[in-house]
């Protein structure tokens, strides 16, 4: 729970925020909107509002700690149960969560901690989603791709185009499945695997799909050394083996050759690499944003009630710079002071905070905003 003194500050920078802030949702009047509390993301749903101005308003107004809305568009959308909103269609979104990613530094530092690290994860995997799945197989052009950060820990990246608007949830998932590498035949690519005695033969770079995706990664791979090659989870006794070899090995996989260097199991062996390709994204049924046409997503340039930071629309030629850190952040005027509970060392707006532990300290407003609203600081009257 956050305490009273907490939420009170809380919501008034939020107010403050609303009353400056300019909204431009295309078809406002269609959208589904959801609120929520400090304890819930989710409180209230089955809003809509007939303008930018009236939504503006009621942020203003409420200060909401979420603000969330749907990619649907909905002829009624405040009608409820669900059915008799009457869908019209809806973008294609992910959801990309630094904690899907199952990095090594979350189990030092816990799943509601974000580090530097997590941070470039998250954003790597949504240039990935981008630039090897979105434009190359499914060509989508940029113009339709829109990317925000989630302000917390992920990115959202949604597409707008008019062949994708009434795909029904079945279909959509067609699509989650294939960028997670869900169900892949791993015999479509090497047709011998299973055949003893048999030269593998395999998949080229130039070809279309994961195929050429498995291909490139590992000459790219093999390119870049050893540590690469452990990235695609190859074990690096295999990955020195394959480096050794390393001229004969990407010959091999240009001309179609996979069996330069011998690999055992090699069917649960590419199985895992191409895994490793795959985008990472929430895989239990309720958190895939993808195929759910139901559910509400937050609201760009909105507050996230967790941290503070704004969830920043980033072009997508800007992505590759973005700091989430630097750039999402919404209250940059003003200091606070806080108590401090045990908060590692973190950075903001370029400067390195921290560590703390039981630490009474002034800092600026977004920083102490982000402890408080984090649970690991309370602010000092
Ligand atoms: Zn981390």
């Amino acid at each position: 729970m956050l305490d009273e003194s907490s939420k009170r500050i809380a919501e008034g920078l939020f107010r403050r925020y609303y009353e400056k802030a300019n909204f431009q949702i295309g078809n406002v009047n269609e959208r589904e909107f959801g609120f929520g509390d400090f304890e819930k993301k989710i409180a209230y749903r089955h809003y809509s509002f007939k303008d930018n101005a009236s939504l503006k308003r009621y942020l203003a107004e409420k200060a909401p700690a979420f603000a969330s809305y749907s990619s649907s568009l909905y002829r009624y959308p405040d009608r409820r149960p669900m059915e008799r909103k009457e869908w019209l269609g809806s973008g294609l979104i992910f959801d990309l969560d630094a904690n899907d990613l199952h990095l090594e530094c979350q189990s030092k530092h816990g799943s509601s901690w974000v580090c530097q690290n997590c941070l470039d994860g998250v954003k790597a995997e949504t240039i990935k989603l981008i630039e090897d799945f979105l434009v190359p197989d499914f060509g989508f052009s940029k113009g339709e791709i829109s990317v925000n950060f989630s302000g917390n820990r992920g990115y959202h990246v949604r597409v707008d185009s008019k062949e994708l608007f009434s795909m029904t949830s079945q279909e959509r998932k067609g699509i989650s499945d294939y960028i997670a590498g869900v169900n892949l035949d791993i015999t479509r690519f090497f047709p011998t695997i299973s055949q003893r005695g048999k030269r593998l033969t395999g998949p080229t770079p130039s070809d279309y799909g994961w195929g050429g995706k498995l291909a490139k990664a590992m000459v790219s791979a093999l390119n870049s050394g050893v540590d690469s090659l452990a990235s695609l989870g190859i074990d690096r006794v295999i990955a020195r083996k394959l480096v050794r070899s390393k001229a004969d090995v990407i010959f091999g996989i240009t001309t179609g050759n996979w069996d330069k260097v011998n690999i055992p199991r090699k069917g649960e062996f590419w199985g895992n690499v191409m895994k490793r390709i795959a985008i990472a994204q929430g895989d239990s049924i309720d958190k895939n944003v993808t195929n759910d046409i139901y559910h509400l997503i937050r609201i760009p340039e909105t507050i996230h009630g967790d941290t503070g930071l704004a969830g920043k629309a980033v072009q997508l030629t800007m992505l590759d710079g973005f700091d989430p850190m630097k750039d999402a952040i919404a209250f940059r005027q003003g200091v606070m002071r806080v108590r401090t509970g045990s908060v590692p060392a973190f950075q903001m707006h370029g400067e390195e905070y921290g560590p703390y532990k039981d630490s009474d300290v002034e800092l600026p407003v977004y920083a102490a905003l982000y402890l408080i609203l984090k649970r690991l600081a309370k602010p000092l009257e």
